[in-house]
């Protein structure tokens, strides 16, 4: 589990309040709190993120 404020790496996190689910592009960006409750605590998705994905965000 990792909190706002951290710096876990890219990938994909969901949110363990609420289910909503943030992306981080780069190593040193920062997991911001939760913009839709506010939590601060996330977990990673295991699921590998694709180029493809990326793209249609
Ligand atoms: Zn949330």
């Amino acid at each position: 589990m990792f909190k706002s404020g951290d710096k876990p790496g890219a990938g994909r996190y969901k949110c363990l309040t609420c289910g909503e689910i943030i992306y981080l592009f780069k190593n040193s960006d920062v997991l911001p709190s939760c913009p839709e409750c506010k939590a601060a605590n996330w977990v990673k998705f295991k699921h590998a993120l694709s180029q493809n994905s990326i793209l249609h965000l």
